[in-house]
Parts: C-alpha cells; sequence; structure tokens
C-alpha cells in the first residue's frame, strides 16, 4: 500500500482534526489550544516533543533507520482576525477569528504526514523535524522560532513545506525550482513641509501636495526602470494627511508595500524608490524621511529539492497536472526556513467549483475542497522519503 492509500484511508481523521481546529480558530502567538493538538499527536506517535518554541511553535523528531540528513517539515498554525461567513457545520464558533487560509488544513496534513513516516520509519534513513509555527499571517512566526533556536536541536539539510492554493482545483499542484512567492519590503514615508492656512498656501509649503505627487512618481518606477520581462510591484496603501479643511498640515505620510522576487531587482527598487521620494519631495520644497522595515525574503525553492518532491508527487498521482511556472507577488515566511535549509515549498490546488469552495484566501467564506488533505499528506511523506533516500 503507498503513502496515497494509506492517507485515504486516514481522510475521515485528518477532515475530523481539520475541522476541530476550524472551529477553533487562534490567531498569530495564541494558538494554544492548536498546540495542544500537535503536542498529543506527535508524542502518541511516540517522538520526542518539544513546545512554546518562540511563543507556541511545536517541534518533534522522528529517527529514521540509520544515518542520513535530517529533514524539517514545516506547517502553520494560525487564524486570521476576520469573521467567517460560512454557514457550515463545522463555521468558527469564535466572533471574529477565522481560518480563512487554510492553515488549518495545513496542520492537520502534516499530522497525518507524521503519522504515515512514525508507521514507515524502518524504510527511510536519517530523521524528520517537524516543525509547527505559529503566527505566519504577521507576527514573524518563522523568525521567533528560530531566534528561539528551534533549528538547532536537530539542525535540517532540507526543508520542506505545502499551502493549499484555491487559486487551482483540487488535484493540481504547482512545484518547481527558483523562486515561487516575492520578497516584500513595507516603507513608510514622513514628508515634513510647512503648516499654514488653506487660503494662504503661498505662506505655507504644502505636504499633501507633496504627498499626491510621489504617490503618482513611484509609479513610475515599475513601469520604466524595471525590465517587461521581470516582475515587480510598488503600492501605495496609505496616506495620511491634515484635521482640517482649511489647515495647510505640516506633514503627511505614505505607507506601502514594495515586492520583487531577485536580488538585482531588490536593488533597482530600493536605489529608485530612495531617489524618486527624496527628489519629488525637495521638488515640492518638502524634506522626505524614509523607514524601511526589515525585508521578508522571497520564497524560493532549491531545484534538486523540487525535482524530487515533484517525481514524489507524480509517482502516486501519474495523472496529476503539475505547474512549473506559477508565482506569486504573495509573500511568505516559510522563505526564513528555506533560507536555512534548502528546499521545497509548494501549492497543493484546493478549489473546487462544483462544492462551492473556489472563495479566494482571506475571504469570509474561504473554504476549501477536503479531498486536498490526503493529497497533501501523502505527496509529503512521500517527497520526505524521496528526498532521505536520494541524499543518504
Ligand atoms: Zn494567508
Ligand atoms: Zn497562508
Amino acid at each position: 500500500m503507498n503513502f496515497l492509500q494509506k492517507a485515504l484511508n486516514l481522510q475521515a481523521e485528518t477532515t475530523a482534526i481539520r475541522r476541530d481546529i476550524h472551529q477553533h480558530p487562534e490567531i498569530q502567538h495564541e494558538e494554544y489550544r492548536t498546540a495542544g493538538i500537535v503536542q498529543k499527536t506527535l508524542c502518541h506517535l511516540g517522538m520526542e516533543v518539544k513546545t512554546g518554541v518562540g511563543s507556541t511553535g511545536v517541534l518533534g523528531l522522528l529517527e529514521g533507520n540509520g544515518s542520513g540528513p535530517t529533514l524539517m517539515i514545516r506547517a502553520d498554525m494560525d487564524a486570521l482576525s476576520m469573521s467567517e461567513a460560512n454557514e457550515v457545520p463545522y463555521a468558527s464558533q469564535v466572533p471574529g477569528k477565522m481560518h480563512a487560509c487554510g492553515h488549518d488544513g495545513h496542520v492537520a496534513i502534516l499530522l497525518t504526514t507524521a503519522r504515515l513516516l512514525a508507521e514507515a520509519r524502518e524504510t527511510f534513513p536519517g530523521r524528520i523535524l517537524f516543525l509547527f509555527q505559529p503566527a505566519e499571517e504577521g507576527g514573524f512566526g518563522a523568525l521567533k522560532m528560530l531566534e528561539a533556536g528551534a533549528l538547532e536541536w536537530a539542525r535540517p539539510d532540507y526543508s520542506l513545506g505545502l499551502h493549499l492554493w484555491n487559486e487551482m482545483p483540487v488535484g493540481t499542484m504547482v512545484i518547481h525550482g527558483g523562486p515561487l512567492m516575492a520578497g516584500a519590503q513595507i516603507f513608510e514615508v514622513e514628508i515634513q513641509g510647512k503648516g499654514g492656512h488653506g487660503a494662504l498656501p503661498n505662506l505655507a509649503v504644502d505636504p499633501v501636495l507633496a504627498a499626491a505627487q510621489v504617490t503618482v512618481a513611484l509609479q513610475n518606477i515599475v513601469s520604466r526602470s524595471i525590465s517587461p520581462l521581470e516582475s515587480a510591484v510598488v503600492s501605495v496603501c496609505m496616506l495620511h494627511a491634515g484635521t482640517a479643511s482649511n489647515v495647510i498640515p505640516a506633514s503627511a505620510t505614505l505607507k506601502g508595500t514594495m515586492r520583487a522576487f531577485t536580488p538585482e531587482i531588490w536593488a533597482i527598487l530600493n536605489r529608485r524608490f530612495v531617489e524618486t521620494v527624496e527628489n519629488t519631495a525637495r521638488a515640492c520644497g518638502c524634506e522626505a524621511k524614509i523607514i524601511f522595515e526589515d525585508p521578508i525574503l522571497s520564497t524560493t525553492n532549491d531545484e534538486r529539492i523540487a525535482r524530487l518532491t515533484r517525481d514524489a508527487a507524480l509517482e502516486l498521482l501519474p495523472d496529476a497536472i503539475i505547474d512549473q511556472k506559477h508565482q506569486t507577488m504573495g509573500s511568505e515566511d516559510m522563505s526564513i526556513w528555506l533560507n536555512e535549509a534548502p528546499g521545497c515549498f509548494f501549492f497543493l490546488g484546493s478549489a473546487n467549483p462544483d462544492k462551492g469552495v473556489n472563495y479566494p484566501h482571506h475571504h469570509p467564506r474561504f473554504d476549501f475542497d477536503e479531498d486536498a488533505l490526503p493529497i497533501g499528506a501523502a505527496v509529503l511523506a512521500n517527497a520526505a522519503v524521496t528526498i532521505l533516500k536520494a541524499s543518504a
């Protein structure tokens, strides 16, 4: 019996775990109940377990048969601060909190993967570190676990992870080497002018006009400085100034996000951003102060590990459609783990219009086809064994 057949036999249990977590969503760094379910399940499988890593992170270590590399498999556990609009029996029981990204499914999938691999521990060399992470949706969950020494217990040579993906139907996957998701950087700009009366603009220096000019000028960067064959985003998402309709304020602030896949494009974005903001503000008589938050790295896969993962998926599902090109400007802190241990993060198609589960991630009606759960668990398990055997 292969991993897919075994996972299909466990589908009811996997679905029950997913629905239980879905009914009890917990947001960033509050995933105590979810972490408790993870801890109990991993202990029950005979693994040594560490809890409270970072905040609510959980680690489990599974020893294989004989020496070999260490592979880490990661799932994120957090929900979002939003109310669910679905009227299903397993809908969120907590007003204002909802699993609208599928992380409930990720936990259920990885717990089933852990069970499949624990039962098969005699068949592969090396060891597997199961990592359940808090706070992917903001809150720096991966970074906090890393800083708490999550990888020091059993330093991984390779890493694996997946995301349910409602942009694609169940049965399809996106598995390829190179960048999958963009790197992201939040910027904040404070434009300093000189306040005054709205009727006497000549006696003031208007930061509102400067902020508007800067917002427009920033759109030159992607259209004029980045090759049309490359991808980048500069979005101003917040613009704040003023308190009264007849007062020119002294300052204005804007805030937004920049995204790109490669270091070369990042260098252009950063240089052109500073030039554009400072010089446009100055042309309006204002001064601009720029603050960049720490960037999120792009989620970039290792070519060899991605190929082994794809081979493992096709071994179980020879007819599966595996997209080898799809990328998204969304970002993920799986990038932190991939930066520590080369690996593969892949998308697992989870939409099914016939069942009415094709709303996008973060929508109040988001839900996914639970038939994706056994596929995800089996592909992760088979990929783990394939990678460890090929790398021993
Ligand atoms: Zn999300
Ligand atoms: Zn997500």
